[in-house]
């Protein structure tokens, strides 16, 4: 079976973080990249902080820290990270944005080269078909965030190999992850469960049943959930719920999966939630803030 030492990792956004620095901790090299050169040095300080706040949690010594850390490098070059021997794509979700890194990548990978999306709901085989392997293609779902969820979903294209399917079930385990398999259908299993739930806690919210407080408190204590649905969306990004929300209605053909009218309006307000430091609570002062 092949070995894998490099993993390549485009995109470097909250996903491409939390993949890179596991992939660190396990001791593969890591290849960062980003259409945003910005975005990987951010990237690259996001987790030296969150590496310093395990070793403070006594999780990690400060050895491993400084030589996971040393394991990551900046790669603003696509090119070089086809050379990688497994390459992770964890940008912006959307099936264009994905498709066209894959077919700009495919001309610089070697015959070696594994290739994992890290979509939360696009057909795998849709985007593998945009490679020159969908054999050696598959589907790695890791969770957020990634150096503290335990799943990895594993979802095999119609074309997937079983040798990759094997490969990506023991990398997972490397980094100390569980693997659950889902078929190929939109949005797999833990998103067909939770993104939905997550837009009718949106339609609660645009119906006035309840506001963002008594919503989040009803099923945190109501449900026993660690975060309640709207603040689990600004968690996820509201741009991702929508995609998946949109992947759910036209892949499933069923009108209970048309996303929220009140969802739609806060992602073209540009209200993603945590990660611009808006959604349904406003996260720039002291403590989160409902936004209605
Ligand atoms: P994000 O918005 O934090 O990051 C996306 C990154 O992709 C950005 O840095 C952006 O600059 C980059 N990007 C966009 N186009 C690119 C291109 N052409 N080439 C290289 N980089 C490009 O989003 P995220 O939350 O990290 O989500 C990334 C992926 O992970 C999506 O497919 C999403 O569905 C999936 N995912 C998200 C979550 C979650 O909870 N947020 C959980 C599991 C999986």
């Amino acid at each position: 079976m092949a070995e894998i030492r490099t993993v390549g990792v485009i995109g470097a956004g909250q996903m491409g973080s939390g993949i890179a620095h596991v992939c660190a901790l396990a001791g593969y090299n890591v290849l960062l990249h980003d259409v945003a050169p910005a975005k990987i040095d951010e990237s690259v300080g996001l987790i030296d902080r969150n590496m310093h706040r395990q070793v403070a949690r006594g999780l990690i010594g400060e050895a491993e820290r400084e030589a996971a850390l040393g394991r990551i490098r900046p790669e603003p070059s696509l090119a070089e990270i086809g050379r990688s021997d497994l390459v992770i794509e964890a940008a912006t979700e959307d099936e264009d944005t994905k498709k066209s890194i894959f077919r700009a990548l495919s001309p610089h990978l070697v015959d070696k080269t594994l290739l994992a999306s890290n979509t939360s709901s696009i057909s795998i085989t849709r985007l593998a078909s945009a490679t020159d392997r969908p054999e050696r293609f598959i589907g790695l779902h890791f969770m957020n965030p990634v150096p503290l969820m335990k799943l990895v979903e594993i979802i095999r294209g119609i074309a997937t190999g079983a040798e990759t399917y094997e490969i990506a079930v023991a990398f997972a385990r490397s980094l100390g992850k569980t693997t659950a398999n889902a078929e190929d259908f939109p949005a797999f299993i833990v998103n067909r469960v939770l993104v939905p739930m997550i837009n009718e806690a949106i339609y609660t919210l645009y119906e006035g049943v309840g506001t963002v407080d008594a919503i989040d408190t009803a099923l945190k204590l109501g449900a026993n959930h660690p975060m309640g649905p709207l603040e689990l969306g600004d968690f996820i990004g509201l741009d991702t719920v929508l995609s998946i929300m949109n992947v759910l209605y036209e892949g499933l053909a069923d009108s209970k999966y048309r996303p929220c009218p009140l969802l739609v309006k806060y992602v073209e307000a540009g209200w993603l939630g945590r990660k611009v430091g808006r959604g349904f609570y406003d996260y720039r002062g002291d403590r989160p803030v409902p936004t209605r």
